[in-house]
């Protein structure tokens, strides 16, 4: 199995996703590529349950499934926010802990409660991309972006825990930065210029 596979530029992919706000991003992110997405979602494929205890592992399993169902290469990718007072956690958890209501708030105030008085402020979004091929291949590309812990949460914008997490060289929140401004030191941004230099062709079609 060759680790240097590439994506061809024109290829047609699948995100392993339900999720639209993923889909736009990658779709534009890789537009350049002349890569063409479609989207679990439009192919009804299942969401596979993410029982790894790692990104790359969840991410493998979501990219792996979307592309032995549709015999296409496929893409995923699996985040989380990190904090260093938690070892790690909610790391892979960090959906999870907005509970059943998916409330982020909930979320928030849980890393604000376990923390305590925790002098160690440091914190960091992560995002694993993995691209897999029908055969059982995978590549991944990880993006991190490190920061520190803000209470009580600001900032309008973002999703998630971006109200609580300002990122190093900055003093405003991510839910405080314009979704343009969040994408260029991003976790998934990080991960999406490395995915594109390392695991997509740069031959021409
Ligand atoms: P998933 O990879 O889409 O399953 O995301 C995992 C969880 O990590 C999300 O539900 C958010 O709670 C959190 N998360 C991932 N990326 C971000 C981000 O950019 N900002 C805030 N929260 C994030």
């Amino acid at each position: 199995m060759s680790s240097e596979r590439r994506l061809s530029r024109g290829e047609r992919i699948v995100l392993a996703s339900h999720n639209k706000g993923k889909l736009v991003e990658f779709r534009a992110l890789l537009a350049e590529t002349g890569i063409e997405i479609v989207s679990a979602a439009e192919l009804d494929l299942a969401e596979p349950e993410e029982t790894a205890d790692s990104f790359e592992g969840n991410a493998a399993i979501k990219a792996l499934a979307a592309a032995r169902a549709t015999g296409l290469p496929a893409l995923s990718d699996d985040s989380g926010f990190c904090v260093s007072a938690l070892d790690g956690r909610p790391g892979i958890y960090s959906a999870r802990w907005a509970g059943p209501g998916g409330d982020m708030m909930v979320a928030m105030q849980r890393v604000h409660d376990e923390m305590g008085d925790s002098a160690d402020k440091k914190a960091a979004f992560v995002a694993v991309l993995c691209l897999a091929w029908p055969d059982g291949t995978t590549r991944f590309a990880e993006g991190r972006c490190e920061g520190t812990i803000c209470w009580p949460p600001r900032g309008d914008h973002g999703h998630g825990y971006d109200p609580m997490f300002v990122p190093e060289g900055d003093c405003r929140s991510f839910a405080e930065l314009s979704s343009d401004e969040k994408n260029a030191t991003s976790h998934r941004g990080r991960a999406l210029t490395r995915f594109l230099k390392t695991c997509v062709s740069t031959d021409p079609v």
